[in-house]
């Protein structure tokens, strides 16, 4: 079975000689060299101030909202962060987890990120954070999105997981809000098998965060605040460092391998009636994800069974849509575009050695199914025009 993603896996010399320096020092972890490394390297590369690298993505959501106070009551009720439903799970139980109260609002058809009018609806006197996600590495609506944050004097954490290295302009995507975090899990497009980042706006919050991540241990008798271990260890970024060396080339494949899907199946020969997400105009893509919507659950369900019977694995990211978890939230929030999305969505195999003989076969696959599910229309439609 040809699976949707596939860890990226640096060449082993590479990764040996990070290896030999840490039996070298005999330092696995604490932030230790490789660790202030990686630090350095991703700041660089990605353009960005103040990063702190944490043990995966789900803690540097955690660690994100601790440091902004995200989690403190309102009067005697929890306080209130005004998510999307169409995500991965991490990002609205990261919330409950921290005892916020996780509020859909719903998604735009066409990007799939959080629609901004939507977020307006749901501000209350206890919302104290908006939580978006660049959904598929696609930008949000990040200038409405600060304009509610700055009138209604509420935090932003960008949930930017799929992001890394996306650009906005010239800008980079991750230097947004008052915060944004990545993971680093073995499936993303770089990763250090699991880990993350969080992108501070201001140094004071990454000084705050550093010894939340650490216990709130600040001297070797001193411990000055509540903290938690999220730490990242020094294997972690030897992985980290090894697969960064080689991101142009990973970069690279992906991009091919989005563009051949997206060449074949919107024109010509293999022409298929799906839709792709709508990119926000001035943005530089990572391409990691392919996702693709269909015109109905049932031709999507199909899809991926006979995807499934070729050896070829698709995944229905995200669903279901989160605003229907009974575990998240007793609201009954109705997210009907995001209930629409994810009923018809699949991701598409992808990863940067992942040859073109597949995405052919793949795309011959699809347009197949969807040309069968036309003529049957076209069969029972004009069965009906008899019968009129
Ligand atoms: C992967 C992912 C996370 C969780 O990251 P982990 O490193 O697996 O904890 C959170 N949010 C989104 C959108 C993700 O895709």
């Amino acid at each position: 079975m040809i699976p949707v993603t596939q860890p990226y896996l640096p060449e082993r010399s590479r990764l040996d000689k990070y290896i030999d320096g840490i039996y070298e020092r005999c330092w696995l972890t604490n932030n230790g060299p490789l660790v202030q490394e990686l630090t350095q390297r991703l700041e660089a590369y990605l353009g960005v101030e103040n990063l702190l690298l944490v043990g995966n993505g789900t803690l540097a959501l955690q660690i994100a909202f601790r440091t902004l106070g995200i989690q403190r009551p309102v009067g005697k009720r929890s306080a209130e962060a005004i998510t999307t439903p169409f995500t991965y799970i991490a990002t609205a139980s990261a919330i409950k987890w921290e005892g916020i109260e996780p509020v859909f609002a719903d998604i735009d058809a066409n990007t799939w990120c959080i629609d901004p009018e939507r977020i307006r609806e749901k501000i209350s006197s206890r919302t104290r954070a908006l939580v978006p996600v660049h959904v598929f590495g696609n930008s949000c609506d990040v200038e409405s999105i600060n304009k509610i944050a700055r009138q209604h004097r509420l935090k932003v954490i960008y949930d930017a997981s799929h992001a890394f290295g996306v650009k906005l302009g010239k800008q980079s995507l991750l230097s947004l809000g008052d915060a944004s975090t990545l993971s680093f899990h073995a499936t993303k497009l770089f990763h250090s098998i699991e880990g993350g980042a969080i992108i501070f706006k201001r140094k004071r919050d990454l000084k705050k965060a550093r010894k939340l991540i650490n216990f709130g241990i600040t001297g070797p008798e001193q411990i000055e605040a509540l903290g938690i271990n999220a730490k990242m260890t020094e294997f972690q970024a030897a992985m980290g460092l090894s697969v960064l060396d080689e991101i142009t080339q990973n970069l690279n494949g992906k991009e091919r391998v989005y563009k051949t899907y997206e060449n074949l199946l919107k024109a010509g020969y293999y022409a298929a009636s799906v839709t792709f997400q709508k990119q926000h105009t001035d943005i530089r893509e990572n391409h990691a994800y392919v996702p693709v919507l269909f015109n109905d659950e049932d031709t999507c369900l199909k899809v991926k069974a006979i995807l499934h019977q070729n050896g070829y694995q698709a995944r229905r990211y995200f669903n279901p849509s989160l605003d229907t978890l009974r575990i998240l939230t007793k609201r009954k929030h109705k997210c009907r575009v995001s209930r629409d999305i994810s009923s018809r969505i699949l991701c598409l195999p992808t990863y940067a050695t992942f040859e073109d003989l597949h995405i052919a076969s793949i795309a011959r696959l699809i347009r197949d199914l969807s040309k069968t599910t036309n003529s049957i229309e076209r069969q029972s439609l004009s069965g009906i025009t008899k019968a009129l």
